[in-house]
């Protein structure tokens, strides 16, 4: 930790502890290679905090008010340490406007992820039947040109994904059994081509999430794990997204004994995690980042941000990091030469 800055410091923050109901393991504002911000005389919070997800979260305004900040009683400082070392610098999780429930263009998530101090940004459009009713390949296009991303933009290293829904029991991803006869230009294909495949041709990794549930009703709990194991067999697949908040009940040390067979990964999701929002998830959360200490296995960091705004926020994944005592070296977003190395090493080279 750097030495203090002068003036008040988010220990005199209002949006401490019981007055948000959030978890705040510090009592300072941290970014990388931005330790501590001052807190101007009158304001209610650094801008750092007033400009973080927690303001957007139904938490209100910052209040500024004559009587001063510091109504809330600090929690002790021994408590509100992070973790030594604790570091997140990539952000494997996030959505355009292409997503269609998503506000930001990729350069603005880019942006956002700069600012917020990543050194790394996996941007990862829901791959899903949720974005139109009916398939065409004009509608998908949006994949069949990722190459020209560039490949580091305002500094941050630029890595190109998706979010893709898993659809079945048999672990089947969305649009495996849809073929296009034509190109999007009408001229026809010599042979079908599958919609998965296009899809994942470019992207670096895939995330594998399930957003409708409907088809795993009634199914037992050996058919949901062996669901994700078969997932897991997908070579482009390299994380499991968000599995706490998706509730599905499944064999925990099996699903995760796969994962680190196969070298990768279970996503801590920021997103999960907000209190007001996923009020039931941050339990199954938190026992699953505890087994992944306990077995082993790598994490990645994904806000899963729908708007600029929240790209590259892990406050409520380091709190809960903290609080398990996660291991660092387990942290493959911990900086981009480890995540980088990750995708390389389990999905092979990543193109120009
Ligand atoms: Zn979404
Ligand atoms: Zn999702």
């Amino acid at each position: 930790m750097t030495s203090r800055t002068s003036g008040n410091t988010c220990g005199d923050c209002i949006f401490f502890g019981e007055r948000t109901g959030i978890v705040r393991t510090r009592n300072v504002c941290e970014r990388p290679g931005e330790k501590l911000r001052a807190v101007e005389k009158d304001a209610a919070a650094c801008d750092a905090y007033q400009a973080s997800p927690r303001a957007s979260f139904g938490l209100g305004q910052p209040r500024a008010n004559a009587a001063g900040p510091a109504a809330v009683p600090a929690p002790a400082a021994s408590a509100l340490r992070p973790t030594p070392g604790r570091q997140i610098l990539c952000d494997t999780h996030c959505h355009t406007l292409f997503s269609r429930h998503a506000y930001s263009t990729l350069e603005e998530d880019v942006r956002a992820a700069a600012a917020q101090g990543m050194e790394l940004l996996g941007v990862t459009d829901h791959y899903s039947s949720m974005l139109f009713s009916q398939q065409t390949i004009q509608d998908w296009q949006y994949f069949l040109n990722l190459w020209a991303w560039p490949r580091r933009w305002h500094g941050v290293r630029l890595l190109r994904g998706c979010e893709a829904d898993i659809i079945d029991l048999d672990g089947n991803i969305f649009g495996h059994d849809i073929f296009f006869d034509k190109e999007i230009n009408g001229s026809a294909y010599r042979k079908p081509h599958s919609l998965k495949k296009m899809a994942f041709a470019q992207c670096d990794y895939v995330i594998a999430s399930v957003h409708n549930k409907d088809f795993t009703e009634g199914a037992s709990r050996e058919q949901i794990t062996r669901m994700y194991l078969r997932v897991l067999e997908d070579p482009k697949v390299l994380i499991l997204g968000h599995v706490g908040r998706t509730g599905l009940d499944f064999d925990l040390d099996t699903v995760l004994g796969a994962v680190k067979e196969h070298g990768k990964l279970i996503e801590v999701n920021e997103s999960s995690l907000i209190a007001q929002k996923r009020a039931g998830s941050y339990k199954r959360c938190r026992q699953i980042v505890e087994r992944c200490a306990e077995l082993g296995v790598s994490v990645s960091f994904g806000s899963d941000a729908h708007v600029s705004s929240l790209v590259g926020h892990h406050e409520a994944v380091d709190a809960l990091l903290d609080e398990v005592h996660f291991p660092q070296e387990l942290v493959a977003c911990r900086d981009a030469a480890t995540f980088a190395g990750v995708v390389e090493s389990v999905i092979g080279p990543m193109a120009e």
